[in-house]
């Protein structure tokens, strides 16, 4: 789970990394009151999960209160990057020194953490470590053994002599977070060092392990200030295991198994999912016609790919649902059924008998791909 930098930000503090003082805004006015409060200027930050939010617009430096009005309006006025904007991050304006880089990540290949550092902050870190690998230093924590002493050493001495005291207890701080709140990654772009000669967290990415959250009571409910996609959360209520892809063919299987080989059918047919759902056993009329309604929902499905094999599941009970949803849910673009297993015969005569002007029946399961595949291409009817 992804959390916004402010939710980052507040476990950051909870486990001693600095940040600076903020607060959260989700309108124009809030925005002016926030600032007022943090003394009259103030950086105003759209709360979206994206980078790049800087070079985007998406951070503002504010002299005045009515400044950070006119800031936060625009920003919630509106998309960033395509995402919903909700609310704002208003913050105190610090005077930076140095602009650095830090990030932790789980490393799965190697088992370990892998340990980011660099002094050149501001910079985009792929880039950095493409160009200037040197300037770049990476290590490795074994989680076992945890964070050393010679670890800190080894990061900070990347840094200006005058930052590395208190960057080590930035590090030190990081790896708490990486323990506590169960993270798979903790990135602070940039770390500062403030004219003071203290170095603050300016900004947090903070990833918790998903498998961990029942450990976290408190950071599992802050997916609920999450927006949700409403063609997801209309699965959800229905309990569907529903995934959003990028191509124009629906996708309607029943058990994972099966729906994963039909994406990659579908792939080889030269087309791609624009989602799938998993009906799972007992695909009745009432569950065929929510699945349908929610992959019909998704403008971008040309074409919808019904691909059954019946075990406990019978076809003939498929088929029977299939007609019935298509009495409530309206079938705006053809449906490719194919039908194979228990009873398979049976329901391949139900859809033949109804003879449903949308469905398709195809017998088997890379006939059926390719011919979804060409009616995804089909200029719409
Ligand atoms: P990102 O672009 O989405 O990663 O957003 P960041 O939170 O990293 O902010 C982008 C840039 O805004 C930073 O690199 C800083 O240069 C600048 N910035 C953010 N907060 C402050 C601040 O309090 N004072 C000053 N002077 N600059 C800031
Ligand atoms: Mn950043």
């Amino acid at each position: 789970m992804d959390l916004y930098e402010h939710m980052g930000k507040d476990v950051f503090r909870a486990h001693g990394v600095p940040v600076p003082r903020g607060i959260v805004a989700d309108s124009a006015e809030g925005g002016a009151a926030a600032a007022r409060e943090l003394g009259g200027s103030a950086v105003v930050k759209v709360q979206v999960q994206v980078g790049g939010r800087g070079k985007a617009g998406g951070v503002v430096l504010c002299r005045t209160p009515d400044e950070a009005r006119d800031a936060a309006a625009g920003m919630l006025g509106a998309s960033f990057k395509g995402l919903p904007v909700t609310r704002v991050l208003v913050e105190e304006l610090l005077p930076i020194a140095r602009e650095f880089y830090t990030s932790v990540l789980l490393d799965r290949s190697t088992g370990a953490y892998l340990w980011l550092l660099t002094a050149e902050g501001g910079m985009d870190i792929e880039t950095l470590a493409q160009d200037r690998p040197q300037a770049l230093r990476r290590l490795h924590v074994n989680p076992g053994l945890g964070l050393r002493p010679w670890h800190v050493r080894e990061l900070v001495a990347a840094l200006p002599v005058q930052a590395r005291e208190p960057a080590a207890d930035v590090l030190r701080a990081m790896w708490t977070v990486v323990l506590e709140a169960d993270a798979t990654l903790v990135e602070i772009n940039p770390l500062v060092q403030l004219e003071d000669g203290s170095v603050v967290a300016l900004d947090a990415k903070l990833s918790i392990d998903d498998n961990a959250l029942f450990r976290h009571p408190d950071l599992e409910a802050l997916a609920d200030q999450f927006p949700l996609d409403p063609v997801e959360r209309r699965a959800k209520e229905a309990d569907l295991q529903y995934v959003k892809l990028d191509g124009d063919v629906g996708i309607i299987g029943n058990g994972a198994g099966l729906v994963m080989s039909t994406l990659d059918v579908v792939a080889q047919a030269g087309a791609n999912a624009a989602n799938f759902l998993d009906i799972g056993g007992g695909a009745s009329a009432d569950k065929m016609a929510t699945s349908l309604q929610v992959i019909l929902s998704d403008p971008a499905v040309r074409c919808v790919f019904i691909n059954i094999f019946g075990g406990i599941t019978r076809c003939d009970v498929v088929a029977n649902g299939i007609l019935a949803a298509l009495r409530t849910v309206e079938a705006t673009v053809p449906l490719v059924v194919r039908l194979d297993g228990t009873n398979a015969q049976e329901g391949r005569r139900i859809l033949a008998a109804a003879a449903h002007p949308r469905i398709v029946p195809v017998a088997t399961m890379d006939d059926a791909a390719a011919e979804a595949a060409r009616l995804a291409k089909e200029p719409a009817a």
